[in-house]
């Protein structure tokens, strides 16, 4: 039934429903139901229709919210999902994983008074609802063009620009290490963020659409980047930020102190059914075990939820700020400790323990001291508070850099930053190589999958214009 808008003041904010703790742990689904047709329709109809949207403002990808809003609540569901994806390659896969409490809903104008519209939610609602409607079908491009595009990379960045040149009919080559599509989406994030069909039916369209996976390819071994320059008329890297930075504290090399992307790749692929000797072997595998995860980011949220997934005696996240000044979401935090993951704040290791294998890890407690040149309160260790908690497996989960890409790829001619990630013109998204450009997290650094859309499409929109000048020189 259509609704009037401006309802914030009457309706309440209600989030779909979520799965109980206890038989969230049973499986790797996700948290949160879907809204029922009436419940999005009502969610929808509490939008303000400010003149000056924030929310708008604030999401990465300039999303018509306040539009798709009121089409939702008016019951006008197909015109909601073509406003959603005229702006968003991915719509439900970001309802579902962004971080909407800093990037939309925290900008929403009736968060001040009244809790935000559950805008992630109700764009998850629109575009999953338009797959099970059959609205969403494989690109079919108005002209066949002959010049090809490579693209190393196939996450969000790598299949947002991939969509958008394919629908421009150019000739798209997607190369991978990995042995499924979708990047980070399908082997960091845990299936209770984002269930793997969500992502498998992204992709599988894309290859519908005429866009070739060269999967288990790695650039670098299977061919160096010379040879794809070769091969195509533009090249995108979109190769993501894998390297984990380390701790530099006495028995980092013990056995049993592993990174946070090793467990989750396992994870992921034993969820996709694959058998994977690091956890057969137990090395990988939580179960029973007393981890410790140190970080407080959302890599370490996923790592310790899917700890206690696996079925591990206890399960421990070692911060060393406290809950307030965690970078992780609020909302992955609750859930972690719902699920009965213990928080250990203003706590760092100052070593990790044992003999051949890791028996504990040795902490101390820290205080928050004067901020430093970024404003934050730097944390200090408390002399004389060290003690040992047991721990059979620890994951590190510190954050990712760059690897070393000129050498991996054969190309010290590829221009880096001191911090590894790829220079590029960031008018036109270029390296330094003629016709190579980059994208997401290897231009950016680690961070969302939101930026990563954004950088794919206005990578997209910079290669169809070089494309473009190329054939009219060659003319
Ligand atoms: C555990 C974890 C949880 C996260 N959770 C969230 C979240 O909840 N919400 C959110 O918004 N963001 C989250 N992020 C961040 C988000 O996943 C990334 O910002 C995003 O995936 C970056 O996209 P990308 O396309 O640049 O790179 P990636 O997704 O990393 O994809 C890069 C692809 O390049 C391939 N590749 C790399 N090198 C080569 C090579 N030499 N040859 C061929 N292929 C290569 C890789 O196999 C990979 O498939 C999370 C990250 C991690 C690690
Ligand atoms: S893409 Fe992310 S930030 Fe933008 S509207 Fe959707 S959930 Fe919000």
């Amino acid at each position: 039934m259509a609704e009037k808008l401006l309802k914030f003041v009457s309706i309440e904010k209600v989030m779909p429903a979520k799965r109980a703790a206890q038989q969230r742990l049973d499986d790797f689904n996700e948290v949160y139901a879907e809204f029922d047709p009436a419940a999005a329709t009502e969610q929808a109809s509490r939008c303000s229709q400010c003149g000056v949207p924030f929310c708008h403002i604030h999401c990465p990808l300039g999303n018509n919210i306040p539009d798709w809003l009121r089409l939702t609540a008016e019951g006008r569901l197909e015109d909601a999902y073509e406003m959603a994806t005229s702006t968003n390659n991915m719509p439900e896969i970001c309802g579902r994983i962004c971080p909407q409490d800093r990037l939309c809903e925290g900008n929403c104008v009736i968060e001040k008074d009244f809790d935000a519209v559950t805008i992630g939610s109700v764009e998850k609602y629109i575009v999953d609802t338009a797959w099970e409607e059959g609205w969403i079908k494989p690109i079919k491009p108005l002209v066949e063009l002959e010049q090809s595009v490579g693209i190393i990379g196939a996450g969000p960045a790598g299949l947002a620009a991939a969509e958008e040149l394919r629908k421009a009919g150019y000739q798209v080559h997607i190369y991978d290490r990995h042995d499924r599509a979708g990047g980070l989406l399908v082997y960091g994030i845990p299936g209770f963020k984002l269930e793997k069909d969500v992502v498998g039916r992204r992709t599988g369209r894309l290859e519908q659409s005429g866009i070739t996976f060269h999967l288990d390819f790695e650039v670098g071994r299977e061919a160096a980047l010379t040879d794809l320059r070769d091969k195509h008329d533009a090249l995108l890297i979109a190769t993501g930020v894998y390297r984990g930075r380390g701790l530099k504290v006495p028995g980092v090399g013990l056995g049993n102190i592993r990174e946070a992307l090793d467990y989750l790749i396992t994870a992921n692929k034993k969820g996709f059914g694959d058998t994977v000797p690091e956890f057969e072997n137990g090395n990988l595998d939580a179960k029973g075990k007393n981890v410790v995860v140190i970080g407080g980011g959302d890599t370490a949220m996923d790592c310790v939820r899917t700890a206690v997934r696996q079925g591990a005696k206890s399960v421990k996240c070692v911060y060393r700020r406290d809950r307030a000044n965690m970078p992780g979401s609020v909302r992955e935090v609750q859930n972690a400790e719902e699920e009965g993951v213990e928080f250990v704040w203003l706590t760092g290791p100052e070593a990790f323990v044992g003999t051949e294998n890791i028996d504990a890890v040795r902490a101390y407690k820290m205080r928050l001291g004067a901020p430093d040149a970024t404003g934050r309160q730097a944390p200090e260790p408390v002399p004389g508070s060290s003690y040992d908690m047991d721990c059979d497996l620890a994951i590190l989960a510190l954050g990712f850099e760059p690897e070393d890409l000129p050498a991996l790829f054969g190309a010290p001619e590829l221009r880096v930053t001191r911090w590894g990630t790829v220079t590029v013109d960031h008018e036109t998204m270029m390296t330094n190589l003629t016709g190579v450009f980059a994208a997401g997290d290897i231009v950016r650094g680690a961070s969302l999958v939101v930026w990563a859309i954004r950088d794919g499409r206005d990578a997209a929109t910079t290669i169809k214009k070089f494309l473009k000048d190329q054939k009219a020189v060659a003319a």
